[in-house]
This record gives structure tokens, C-alpha cells and sequence, in this order.
């Protein structure tokens, strides 16, 4: 039997940088459908065209879409993973249940922010998408402006990343969390971390909670 962790919080939360630092100490494997979800998006395809309107506007994409690449692009029979970015509602809980979870064991962990700092993260926020590494303007600049400190490749900003889409996807998150919270809470799996902090202070907590 393995284990999984799902990781939940707003956009800006940070939690994929903390699933980032984790994975690699654990030898677990980080799967973040919003990376999933641009990879389909650039490919060009009929599907990438419909995922990428939807989530430019700071939408979500259909829950079935997003659980059939998640089991396209996992190996759950023999791998544990830490989900970022899924599941989002309560209706995206019930299908890891029944879809992902099987035998295994997990737990959920909630990196709760405030809003404003998490606005702050975010328009700050830019990712070098061939490495996967996250920086942040204010907080982690990478050593040459512009470049990623591992890669040397240029550093995007996501479009969903702009002020007036995180406001939207931030009320999203909001009008939909509680419920997946009050799931998880009552099998008494939820496990929460102050996110207003440092980095490494929420990744201490983090492996406090884990190791
Ligand atoms: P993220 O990188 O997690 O902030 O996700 C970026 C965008 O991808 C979101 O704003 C959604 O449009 C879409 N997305 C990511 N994960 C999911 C999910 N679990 N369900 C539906 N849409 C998702």
C-alpha cells in the first residue's frame, strides 16, 4: 500500500513550490494538473484550445477532462505522488476517491494565505516552464534577471498570473474550497499550514508534519 498527499490552496499559496521542494526529498513525484493542463494547451490541440480559453479567463476546466490526464500521465500502481492543484471541488474529491485514491492511503494538506499576500505572490510570481522552477520578483529573484537559475531558459509570467484574473480565480477558489475542506477534515485526513510565511518556514512546518 502507498501513500499520497494533496496539496490545496489559492493560486499564490505557494504550494507548488513547497510539492517541488518535497518531492525531491521524499522520492515522491509532484503531479500539478495546471501544468498538465498548459502542456495539453501547447500542443494545439482541439482540446488545448478549449482548455487554454477557460483558463485564461481563471475558470475551471472540466473535472473528467482533468482526471483523464491525470491517469494518462500517472502510474498509480506503483508511484506515490503529491497532487497539486487537484482535486479543486468537492466533486473533483469524490473522483480521486474513487479513481485515484484505490488502495492506498493520503493525506491533504491546506496552505491557508491571506488574500492581498497571495495577490502579491502572484503578479510576482514568474516560471520557467521546461524545469519547472518557480520564482518570485520580491522574494526569490533568480541570480540573472529574466533567466532560470537551472535551466538558463527565459522566465514567463503567466497569463493567468495578470491582477484582474487572480482576482477572479482567487473568488473561485473561495466559493469552492470549504466544501473539499469539510471532506477531508471529517475523515480527519487535513492537516493545516500557515502560507503568509518564508518559504523554508512553511517548508519546516511542512516536513514537522510529514517526516
Ligand atoms: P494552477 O497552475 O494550479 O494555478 O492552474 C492554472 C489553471 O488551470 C486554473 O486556473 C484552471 O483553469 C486550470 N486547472 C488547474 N487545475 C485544475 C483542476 N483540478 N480542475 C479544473 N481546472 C484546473
Amino acid at each position: 500500500m502507498k501513500s499520497h498527499l494533496i496539496f490545496l490552496g489559492s493560486p499564490g499559496s505557494g504550494k507548488g513550490t513547497q510539492a517541488n521542494l518535497l518531492a525531491k526529498k521524499i522520492g515522491f513525484e509532484k503531479i500539478s494538473t495546471g501544468v498538465l493542463l498548459r502542456e495539453e494547451i501547447e500542443k494545439k490541440t482541439d482540446l488545448g484550445k478549449e482548455i487554454k480559453y477557460i483558463s485564461e479567463k481563471g475558470g475551471l476546466v472540466d473535472d473528467h477532462i482533468v482526471l483523464k490526464l491525470i491517469k494518462s500521465q500517472t502510474n498509480l500502481e506503483n508511484k506515490s505522488y503529491i497532487f497539486d492543484g487537484f482535486p479543486r471541488n468537492l466533486r473533483q474529491s469524490k473522483l480521486f476517491d474513487k479513481h485515484i485514491i484505490l488502495k492506498d492511503t493520503f493525506k491533504a494538506i491546506y496552505f491557508k494565505v491571506d488574500s492581498e499576500k497571495m495577490i502579491q505572490r502572484i503578479v510576482n510570481r514568474r516560471v520557467a516552464d521546461e524545469s519547472g522552477e518557480i520564482y518570485n520578483l520580491i522574494s526569490k529573484p533568480p541570480l540573472v534577471p529574466g533567466k532560470c537559475d537551472i535551466s538558463g531558459e527565459n522566465l514567463i509570467q503567466r497569463k493567468d498570473d495578470y491582477e484582474e484574473i487572480v482576482r477572479n480565480r482567487l473568488q473561485l477558489f473561495k466559493d469552492l474550497i470549504d466544501p473539499v475542506l469539510a471532506y477531508y477534515d471529517k475523515c480527519d485526513q487535513l492537516q493545516t499550514i500557515d502560507a503568509n510565511r518564508t518559504v523554508d518556514e512553511i517548508f519546516s512546518n511542512l516536513k514537522s508534519l510529514l517526516i
